[in-house]
């Protein structure tokens, strides 16, 4: 398929040959583009022209994309005139890029696209035209970003409704469930926890956060430790290089909370502020949007970014893979706006993150001996009803792609838990609630960090412990009285609380 595109070229004066210039280009292209294409395709310089201080080619190419040979047909083009002529290259545009690529399938909708262009589809093409794009932009491959995006952008109309993919792994056997409540609803009423003070946070008195405190140190005592995981401490704000380099910039933009700086600390600089505040005791918004800068970061969404920063750029010695951590410094924040619901699905939540970083064999034994621990904790001592479940794995889902690798090929992927809650009708028809997940993401973090083994391939992956889904999946089966708690998590609890009493 054919891509063409045409460029102007700002030469640092217009007194050159047209001679010199109908000399060197035809020779410069047909080098760059034999060299970048080599037995893959052709490429072909079609016209050129010179009207003073502006030079304007056109190329073409086939079996490759003729913008990184175009910049070395500029560069040289540099070199030569300026050892022949004393000009130089001031500057390079392409006016248009005509890209031809197959998309499959094709789309039934329009497809946006945010930088100027021009696109349509026809026998199982896209023709996508790329207009003014500056050097900066064929250096960086706009122009094979802007054409992956246009396919998959195509492939999502044809996810769009579909469910996702779920495949049942292991289920537990039934039990006989004390709980019959909303969990939430039935803290609600013994005063137990208060939603608010801002959008999906809730507080938790003492008798609750006694209990999550207690679901973390079971998860600690009881999986991580005797794993060999240790705990590191990440900051609560993630930049946005990070998550540009995970994906989840692009694939959830909507569910951050967006962290914005005051543009000065000077008192002096507030005071118009501070005069209204306390006159009028109410916020001056508008005022305050004067003041903050726009958002430079994000509160943390899933930890697991983070540790992969920390780890950017570093080689990990054989003797200590498989490297083994995780965090629970750092507090999840999230936009769910329709989807809130109770402790259950909270724009701020408590989770331990652990994440692991190995070869592919060590990620896959680890994996077994993770499941094997939890199945310890939710078979012995919380002795829930629980089921795993293959699932779209989090990386394609955060990153707008749908899928799951073939039955027989599921070393990565995601593993959901998900725990039955009564109060939501029969087992068999209610929706379960994810309690937690387990991944293995393959090379996509490690390449995204360059983060390299001291020999060999370096998998990772990453298991997200939803701290308040913990505990109303228990309360949703066990309820609030503590009588009816198994023995062993009862002896983890100790002493619970005494309730305050609100008169
Ligand atoms: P869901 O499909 O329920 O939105 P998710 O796929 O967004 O979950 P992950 O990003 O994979 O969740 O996070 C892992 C774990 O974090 C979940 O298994 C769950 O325990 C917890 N979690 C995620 N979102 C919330 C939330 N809004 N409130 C409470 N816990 C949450
Ligand atoms: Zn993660
Ligand atoms: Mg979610």
């Amino acid at each position: 398929m054919e891509n063409e595109l045409r460029a102007e070229i700002t030469l640092s004066s217009p007194d050159v040959p047209a001679a010199l210039i109908d000399e060197l280009l035809p020779k410069l292209a047909g080098d760059a583009l034999g060299k970048a294409l080599g037995t893959r395709g052709e490429g072909r310089l079609i016209r050129h022209e010179l009207h003073g201080d502006k030079l304007t080619l056109e190329i073409a190419s086939t079996g490759g994309r003729p913008h990184q040979p175009l910049l070395s047909v500029v560069r040289k083009l540099g070199e030569e005139l300026g050892r022949r002529a004393k000009v130089g290259v001031r500057s390079v545009t392409v006016l248009r890029y005509r890209l031809t690529f197959a998309v499959e399938p094709m789309p039934t909708k329009p497809v946006p696209l945010a930088i100027p262009h021009h696109l349509s589809f026809a026998d199982g093409r896209a023709t996508l035209e790329l207009l003014d794009l500056p050097e900066e932009a064929l250096r960086d491959n706009w122009p094979d970003r802007a054409a992956t995006l246009v396919e998959e952008k195509a492939r999502r109309q044809s996810y769009a409704g579909k469910e996702q993919a779920w495949e049942l792994i292991e289920q537990s056997p039934k039990r006989e469930h004390a709980g019959r409540d909303d969990p939430t609803e039935a803290m609600l009423k013994r005063n137990w926890v208060r939603s608010g003070p801002t959008k999906g946070k809730w507080f938790l008195g003492p008798l609750p956060a006694h209990l999550l405190r207690t679901m973390e140190r079971i998860a600690r005592e009881e999986v991580l430790a005797p794993l060999g995981f240790l705990e590191v401490m990440q900051p609560h704000h993630d930049s946005f290089d990070i998550l540009v380099k995970t994906g989840h910039l692009e694939g959830l933009p909507g569910e951050f909370y967006y962290v914005t700086e005051p543009k000065s600390r000077d008192p002096a600089d507030w005071e118009r502020f501070t005069d209204l505040v306390a006159i009028t005791r109410k916020v001056p918004h508008d005022e305050l949007a004067k003041l903050v800068s726009p958002p430079s970061a994000v509160a943390c969404y899933a930890q697991c970014p983070t540790i992969y920063w920390w780890l950017s750029g570093r080689t990990l010695a054989v003797d200590d893979l498989p490297l083994k951590v995780y965090d629970r410094a750092a507090i999840s924040n999230r936009y769910e706006s329709g989807g809130r619901h109770g402790l259950e699905r909270v724009d701020e939540f408590h989770r331990i993150e652990p994440v692991y970083l190995g070869t592919p064999e060590q990620l896959v034994a680890l994996r077994e001996a993770l499941l094997a621990r939890y199945r310890h904790v939710f078979e012995t001592i919380l002795e829930l009803e629980w089921r795993t479940a293959w699932v779209t794995p989090f990386y394609l889902q955060q990153s707008g792609g749908v899928g799951l690798e073939e039955p027989g090929q599921r070393i990565r992927g995601t593993i959901d838990f998900e725990a039955y809650l009564p109060y939501r009708g029969p087992r068999e028809t209610a929706e379960w609630l994810e309690f937690q997940n387990l991944s293995i993401v393959g090379e996509k973090y490690t390449r995204a960090f360059t983060i390299r083994a001291q020999k060999g391939e370096l998998w990772s992956g990453c298991s997200g412990i939803g701290l308040e889904r913990w505990l109303t999946a228990f309360l949703a089966q066990k309820g609030l009285n503590a009588d009816d708690w198994p023995d062993r998590f009862r002896k983890y609890v100790g002493e619970l609380p005494k309730d305050v009493k609100f008169l």
